[in-house]
């Protein structure tokens, strides 16, 4: 059985992580972001260690592990009553990030739609990471040649997966507009797919 899907997309600091913990609180959404599982693990060993070595340079963290780490959370999230995959659809915000993990995951997912979340100032996302970087201290925010690297990884390796997924699941946000709106143009549209 495939896990309905919606994706939240865009580049770092786009919003991914606000919009999807509010769907996340309405009854038949679960929200699964990446980065949280990640950061919810030890960082000295294993798969925690590894993230840490790679957000720290504004990389991603190898496909094969990630995947994995994402199976299990899911799986546990189903084994413990959180994730209900017949009737909820799935949030997700930060995965695949790759079109590669995107093939990993196709028979996996069957993405309805993808909330492209689109930010055309590139000062607004650094000042919002930098920004985050304090409240939440997170290391990957926290330094300008991080970030930027962090941006240059989005546009090079994540981009081309809305190309993967096809123009007509695409809906384009404006994720510059102040949250609430974007949430209303979000659930606009989500009720409908
Ligand atoms: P943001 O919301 O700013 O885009 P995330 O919290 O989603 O950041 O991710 C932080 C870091 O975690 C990424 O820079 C990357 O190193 C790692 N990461 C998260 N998701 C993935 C993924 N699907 N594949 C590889 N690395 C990932």
């Amino acid at each position: 059985m495939k896990f309905r899907t919606v994706l939240l997309f865009g580049a770092p600091g786009a919003g991914k992580g606000t919009q999807g913990k509010i769907l996340g609180t309405i009854p038949h959404f679960f929200h699964c972001a990446c980065g949280d599982v990640f950061r919810s693990l030890k960082p000295d060993i294993g798969i925690g260690k590894v993230f840490l070595e790679y957000s720290s340079r504004g990389q991603l963290v190898p496909d094969e592990p990630t995947i994995q780490l994402w199976h299990e959370f899911i799986q546990n999230s189903t084994r413990s009553g959180r994730f209900h995959p017949e009737q909820d659809t799935l949030v997700l915000d930060g995965i695949p990030r790759n079109p590669h993990q995107a093939e990993i995951m196709r028979n996996t997912l069957d993405v309805v739609s993808i909330f492209y979340l689109r930010c055309t100032q590139i000062d607004k996302l650094t000042e919002r990471l930098q920004r985050r970087a304090l409240k939440e201290n997170r290391l990957d925010d926290a330094n300008i040649d991080v970030i930027k690297n962090r941006l240059e990884t989005y546009e090079r390796e994540t981009k081309p997966v809305l190309d993967f997924y096809g123009k007509q699941l695409v809906h384009e946000i404006d994720s510059d507009q102040l949250p609430a709106k974007v949430l209303f143009d979000i659930l606009s549209d989500i009720v409908n797919v």
